[in-house]
């Protein structure tokens, strides 16, 4: 049986933590998000949590070797899984070249990048709301916020064009009410 590996992707604040929730339950997919993932370490104030931390504080990203380690352990402790969504990762070239290999050793490759796509304007206002009850350092500083928007956008959006050379990549208007994103989603999965 094929699996349903769908890369999540788009700017901080374009919403594919809340979509990621209704996706996995739709389709019973197992979500792997790489800022949960850190977040949980900085909490458990492991070393690599103290490490990430700094980086994140400042909307830096975290070295690549630190994500895909991560995301390698998840994979191989959800061999069940009926597929997974990433959700903030891959981030980098480094990052995706690794997903390719990890997935095509097991013949599961990437189905899909579903890109949510929402202007910067939007996704200061969505951040800074958030950060009035996430309690994350990193929502609440509008600099800080902007750096992490730059980072996506001299990093991470280059992706795009890594997954069209490959057939997979789907802009979704991430623009709207959260069941007509969710609407639109689905319906690119098919
Ligand atoms: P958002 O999409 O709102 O920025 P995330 O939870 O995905 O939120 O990421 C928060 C922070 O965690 C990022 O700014 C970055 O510092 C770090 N991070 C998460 N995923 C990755 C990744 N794949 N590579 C590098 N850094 C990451």
């Amino acid at each position: 049986m094929t699996k349903l590996n769908i890369v999540l992707f788009g700017p901080p604040g374009a919403g594919k933590g809340t979509q990621s929730a209704f996706l996995i339950e739709r389709y019973g997919l197992v979500h792997l998000s790489t800022g949960d993932l850190l977040r949980a370490e900085i909490k458990a104030e492991t070393k690599l949590g103290l490490e990430a931390k700094e980086l994140m504080d400042q909307g830096e990203l975290v070295p690549d070797h630190i994500v895909i380690g991560m995301i390698r352990n998840m994979m191989e402790a959800h061999l069940e899984a009926k597929g997974f969504i990433f959700d903030g990762f891959p981030r980098t070239r480094a990052q995706a070249e690794a997903l390719d290999e990890m997935l095509n050793l097991k013949s599961e490759p990437i189905v899909a990048m579903l890109a949510l796509e929402v202007p910067e304007q939007e996704l200061v206002k969505r951040l800074i709301g958030r950060g009035a009850t996430s309690g994350r350092a990193d929502d609440k500083d509008e600099a800080i916020i902007r750096n992490r928007i730059r980072e996506y956008e001299n990093k991470t959006a280059p992706l795009k064009d890594y997954y069209s050379a490959q057939g997979k990549f789907k802009g979704i208007d991430g623009v709207g009410s959260i069941e007509e994103i969710t609407a639109r989603l689905m319906k690119a999965i098919g």
